[in-house]
């Protein structure tokens, strides 16, 4: 059965320097770290296979971190793992992210021929100034470059990475980052407002905070962005997400509709057979487990309560909306005898669009979504 393909996850938590604003799980990147990092990932997966039940996956993503650090024989080992353990469909998606100047021309022919067909490349701006108030390693030379090589090696399933209301950002400049981006034609754009995560340099700043874009400019910065992404053919099909027909991510998709998948590396998460599990962000005990099973060391069932308000408050993220028929095939009953009276308000008020079988927030509605959630669920 289609929906019972899973996803594949593996995680590299490895990054050059650490980027102002990032609270991932990452730490400094070294080769032989790396290298035993690549082995410890392969023995985990292998421990994995009980968890498949011989289902096949049909998209594998590679995420951080950075993992295009990987080196071509530690991506080589990670690989072979999964397709000894899995049975990859012939069409699987395999996402590696990219981050620009982390590879070339060689580095991406081996990640090519080792199957990866799809690249998320973290473009973030085309502003040296932003990239450089941002931490990044790179400038938007380095960035393009790094998407021409790709192209040239016969990557034709491309997504930029885009943050918008950073610090300083006018709308002006925002739209120069834009088009930038769709002169280039990517076949995807996810296309994401900056967070100030505690924590972080950014987050402990005020000078930062106080230069954020207001409310009202970010609300005009993601329209107008989104109008643009829409007028060069790219459909909005998720709250941050776009792509030319055919291109939406398969592997988020099954996040974003509560479908199975499993994760390795620390701080990955796993979820099948409707239960939750997780690794703990930690490295070093991750590199200590070649010999150990750790995937389920933490693991929980959620009840079917808290699986049903994570399926809505995912489905409502994407254009495809709550698809009533598969929600009363998980969960039983009705949704819209369930959640109508709620949702009757945003309804009224074109924030919620009812379609046939379906329930999904507009673009006015995507723009609101936490609170209108916060309203159907009862978070209140
Ligand atoms: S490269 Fe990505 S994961 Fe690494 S620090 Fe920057 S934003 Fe975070």
């Amino acid at each position: 059965m289609a929906d019972k393909l899973l996803g594949l996850y593996i995680h590299v938590p490895f990054c050059i320097r650490k980027c102002a604003y990032c609270d991932f799980y990452s730490v400094p990147y070294n080769p032989d770290a790396m290298t035993a990092y690549a082995r410890a990932l392969a023995a985990q997966i292998r421990r994995a296979k009980p968890y498949a039940h011989g289902r096949k996956a049909d998209t594998v993503y590679f995420g951080g971190g950075t993992p295009s650090l990987l080196s071509e024989s530690d991506a080589a080992l990670i690989i072979s793992a999964l397709r000894e353990t899995f049975d990859i469909t012939r069409d699987a998606e395999i996402t590696l992210e990219t981050n620009p100047g982390t590879v070339n021309s060689a580095s991406l022919s081996a990640f090519h021929s080792a199957g990866v067909n799809r690249l998320s490349i973290g473009m973030q701006s085309a502003s040296d100034a932003e990239l450089k108030l941002l931490s990044r390693i790179h400038t938007r030379e380095d960035f393009e470059n790094t998407y021409l090589l790709a192209r040239m090696e016969g990557f034709d399933n491309i997504s930029f990475d885009i943050m918008y209301a950073l610090p300083w950002q006018s709308e002006e400049r925002l739209a120069y980052t834009v088009s930038y981006a769709l002169e280039l034609s990517p076949e995807h754009i996810s296309f994401y407002g900056l967070k100030l995560e505690m924590g972080t340099p950014f987050g402990i700043n005020p000078e930062i905070a106080a230069h954020i874009p207001d409310e009202d400019t970010q609300v005009a910065m993601y329209t107008k962005s989104a109008e643009s992404f829409e007028r060069r053919g790219y459909k909005q099909y998720e709250i941050s997400n776009f792509a030319k027909a055919g291109r939406e991510s398969r592997h988020n998709l099954k996040y974003w509709r509560s479908m199975d998948f499993l994760g390795f590396g620390p701080g990955a998460h796993s979820f099948i057979d409707g239960r939750l599990f997780s690794y703990k962000k930690d490295i070093k005990l991750f590199l200590g487990t070649e010999n150990d099973t750790i995937l389920t060391e933490q693991s929980n069932t959620p009840t079917k309560s808290e699986l049903e308000t994570q399926y809505v408050m995912m489905a409502f993220r994407t254009s495809y909306g709550v698809d009533t028929d598969d929600w009363g095939k998980r969960f039983g009953g009705n949704f819209a005898l369930k959640y109508y009276k709620k949702m009757k308000p945003f309804i009224d008020k074109g924030f919620i669009i009812q379609g046939d079988g379906s329930f999904r927030l507009s673009r006015e509605g995507m723009l609101v979504s936490n609170y209108i959630l916060s309203e159907i669920l009862d978070f209140n």
